[in-house]
């Protein structure tokens, strides 16, 4: 049972930076758990935390139930597998992988064996007798994976492991670590700035921002119900569209740009169209991509039709689906949509985001 809880956890770094605030949660047993949050937003420190290569400044910190504040890192019973691979340039990957067992005198058939299964399930047994420097960044990667495999640790942590590879190759590891982790059932804490890493690899996110937890899910909780403008944004590609916008009576009207139709009885009574204070609306739409349809405004009735008017910048076609950037008014907004629509740079379009879909949020910056 490798649990990892954090309860009230902060760090207060030298010379007065405060990376993390009063952080809790709680890793469950086998899960994948993913660390996401732009730059500087103390997900590495938290994962330095949980490894012990940094102290906590107050808080509990317990792996499997063991309070762990003190704990040396070599008692944790982890391993961390980070950006930069951290390989023995001299010794070959097989050294590599064996070299932690041998420091703790494991027993010769022992090492073989458990290097020879972390080899296989890897795919590197043909590069066993190569130096690092012989390997490609992705075969670099699977060895850093198989130091950590090798260890049978209670809890994998992974800094950043995949930002540097190329794009192809960021997704098979992406699609291997997932594989890994059924395969292994063994609690994984992932770190990450992307968030379709975060999306496709974790069972649950926790999402930071300046240190503090802005939301903590499921993939698609923090995709269907984002709890703030923040995250609203962070997660999704591309990324959901804020439009500021007014009632108008009873009609949901975008400044500048028309009306999108839509009125205040259309929308479900979970959906906060009003401020905290339950008079004001609240001055920002949120629509996703795919919840925004779009129309060529030379198409059907003309004058009569209302939608939110706009003029295309730049179409994406990728293949499978479209994405079409528009401008409405003075804001931008960027629409998914069916590969066979015809419609190009200029032409004038409308908008109809989904009544069921939408988010309404404060206007605070994003
Ligand atoms: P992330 O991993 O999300 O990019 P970090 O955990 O590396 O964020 O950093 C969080 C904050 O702590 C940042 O403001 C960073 O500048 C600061 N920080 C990180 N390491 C140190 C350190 N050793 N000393 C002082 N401040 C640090």
């Amino acid at each position: 049972m490798a649990e990892v809880i954090l309860k009230n956890i902060h760090k207060v770094y030298e010379g007065g930076v405060t990376a993390v605030k009063d952080l809790s949660f709680t890793v469950r047993d086998k899960e994948f758990l993913v660390l996401v949050g732009p730059s500087g937003c103390g997900k590495s420190t938290l994962l330095r935390m949980i490894a012990g290569l940094e102290e906590i400044s107050s808080g509990e910190l317990r792996i499997d139930g063991r309070l762990c504040n003190d704990m040396a890192p070599k008692d944790r019973d982890i391993a961390m597998v980070f950006q930069n691979y951290a390989l023995y340039p001299h010794m070959t990957v097989e050294e590599n992988l064996a070299f932690g067992l041998k420091l703790r005198k494991l027993p010769k058939e022992e090492i073989r064996r458990r290097v020879g299964e972390a080899a296989e399930m890897l795919a590197i047994t043909p590069y066993l007798s190569r130096k690092p420097k012989a390997l490609s960044g992705g075969q670099r990667q699977r060895v850093a994976l198989g130091r950590a495999i090798v260890r049978k640790p209670k809890v994998f942590l992974f800094d950043v492991p995949l930002s540097n590879l190329d794009a192809k190759m960021r997704v098979q590891m992406r699609v291997e670590i997932s594989r890994l982790s059924g395969q292994l059932q063994t609690t994984m804490i992932y770190v990450t700035h992307d968030q379709t890493e975060a999306m496709t690899m974790g069972h649950r996110i926790v999402c930071m921002k300046d240190g503090v937890i802005q939301q903590y899910g499921t993939p698609m909780e923090l995709y269907k119900r984002p709890a703030n403008r923040f995250v609203a944004g962070f997660i999704g590609m591309p990324p959901m569209n804020f439009l500021p916008c007014e009632w108008l009576g009873e009609t949901l009207m975008i400044p500048g740009a028309g009306s999108t139709g839509l009125r205040s009885g259309d929308f479900q009574s979970g959906q906060k169209t009003l401020a905290d204070d339950g008079k004001a609306p609240k001055p920002m739409m949120g629509v996703r991509p795919e919840h925004l349809r779009l129309e060529r405004a030379s198409d059907g009735t003309g004058g009569t039709r209302t939608g939110i008017a706009a003029e295309v910048e730049v179409v994406e076609p990728l293949g499978a689906e479209t994405l079409v950037y528009c401008r409405a008014g003075a804001h931008r907004a960027v629409a998914r949509v069916h590969p066979d629509l015809a419609v190009g740079r200029g032409d004038q379009v409308l908008l109809y985001p989904e009544a069921a879909h939408m988010h309404f949020f404060e206007g605070e910056p994003s």
